[in-house]
């Protein structure tokens, strides 16, 4: 392996959120050089249910998803390749008072934040959508068909594909161990092997943002979550449903491989960054699973997994600028960086190449949380 002396700009973390990063920064010409500890997509990003959805609480969450959404739909055109892209739509049904005020909020706000199709849906045209499902105890939903699914993997990969063909250098296997900043203001990165000189350091680690913070004494209010997924054998009559979320247990689901790909959070559980799968959680996952879609009594599990959600106190990415110059943050995505990432790293390119904040990242800026009390996201898996 041979990493240059120099770089205009290292990017720390080859997630989907740092591979956006690099190509949208090569579109403009500025050839980054990306570290990535272990293996491109091996963090968080390779263990998402690939959910892409616009419905959120809050207005810039919104615009930033419909960003996304239009991106995926380039994406093969742009990089070559195939995304996985399929717009199963999101249902989010409540089975409480409060559920439904904030659903019908949401919407109203979503309307007219340019997200068309979204709509308040009433127990029986849920049924409709989704036969099959337990409605007895459901006041409403909501759903978009323009959200959907694609493939985390495909994703990554295709960014750092069409990033390398315009220039950017990606490295696996290169842990960066510290950042020193040098007397005249640049960075001293360093990995176990490499000395790299830049102006610019981007921290895209993820559910590991707050340690590469800490090289450059930038506090970041990330703190890791386990989130397990399991995904059921093959049913012996398909369920062609949206992603479905049923908001009240935070219990979801969407169609994989003729089974369907389950995952739940757990409140109970503190921060850590244990990635060990929890059986006796499966058995808790179930009872909810079944309860809201009877057809998955007795289904097999195929296989399971845990990963890293990378959680801020208002459950909203932190993109943009720090105290130190030229270190700029892109994380914090709280369970969102998939589906965010295509235009995150858009918006991002287009900062740092004008070191301005343009109008879309002003909510996510790091300084937030020092100021005035934020508003937080409050449609949350
Ligand atoms: C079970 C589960 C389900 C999810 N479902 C969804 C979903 O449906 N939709 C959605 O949008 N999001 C979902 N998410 C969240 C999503 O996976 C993350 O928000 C997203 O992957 C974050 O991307 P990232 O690139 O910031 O982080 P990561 O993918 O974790 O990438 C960060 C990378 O940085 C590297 N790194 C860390 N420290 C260093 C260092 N010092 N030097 C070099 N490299 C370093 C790591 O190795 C890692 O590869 C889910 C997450 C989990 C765990």
């Amino acid at each position: 392996m041979s990493l240059p002396p120099r770089a205009t700009c290292v990017i720390v973390g080859g997630g989907v959120v740092g591979c956006s990063l690099a190509y949208h920064l090569a579109k403009h010409g500025l050839k980054a050089l990306l570290l990535e500890a272990h293996e491109l997509a091996g963090g968080s990003t390779g263990r998402c249910a690939g959910g892409v959805r616009q419905q959120f609480s809050t207005h810039q969450n919104v615009v930033l998803g419909m960003e996304s959404r239009n991106l995926l739909l380039q994406f093969a055109d742009e990089t070559g390749v195939d995304p996985g892209f399929r717009q199963i739509g999101y249902l989010f049904v409540g089975t409480q008072p409060s559920h439904i005020e904030l659903f019908h909020r949401n919407v109203a706000m979503q309307q007219a934040a340019g997200l068309r199709d979204v709509t308040f849906l009433e127990p029986d045209a849920i049924g409709e959508l989704v036969p099959g499902i337990r409605k007895e105890d459901l006041l409403g939903g909501t759903y978009c068909p323009s959200d959907g699914i694609a493939s985390p993997n495909e994703v990554t990969t295709g960014y750092a594909t069409a990033a390398r063909r315009l220039g950017a250098h990606i490295e696996e296997n290169t842990q960066v161990v510290d950042i020193e900043v040098t007397e005249s203001g640049a960075f001293r990165v360093i990995t176990g092997t490499h000395e790299i000189e830049t102006g610019i350091v981007v921290d895209c680690a993820g559910a590991h943002a707050g340690a590469v913070g800490q090289m450059v004494g930038v506090p970041l209010p990330v703190l890791p979550y386990r989130r397990h997924i399991f995904v059921t054998e093959p049913l012996a009559e398909p369920l062609r449903i949206p992603m479905t979320v049923d908001f009240g247990t935070s219990f979801y689901a969407h169609p994989e491989g003729g089974g369907l790909l389950l995952g739940m959070s757990d409140p109970d559980e503190g921060s850590s960054f244990s990635t060990e799968v929890s059986w006796d959680f499966l058995e808790h996952l179930v009872e909810h699973a079944v309860w809201r879609l009877p057809a998955l009594a007795g289904a097999g599990i195929k296989t399971g997994w845990a990963g890293l959600y990378e959680v801020t106190p208002d459950h909203q990415a932190i993109i943009g600028k720090t105290r130190v110059p030229g270190f700029w943050v892109s994380c914090g995505f709280s369970g969102h960086g998939f589906m965010q990432a295509p235009a995150a790293g858009a918006h991002l390119a287009d900062a740092i190449v004008a070191d301005a904040i343009p109008e879309q990242l002003v909510s996510f800026s790091l300084e937030r949380f020092s100021s005035e009390q934020t508003e937080p996201e409050l449609a949350v898996i």
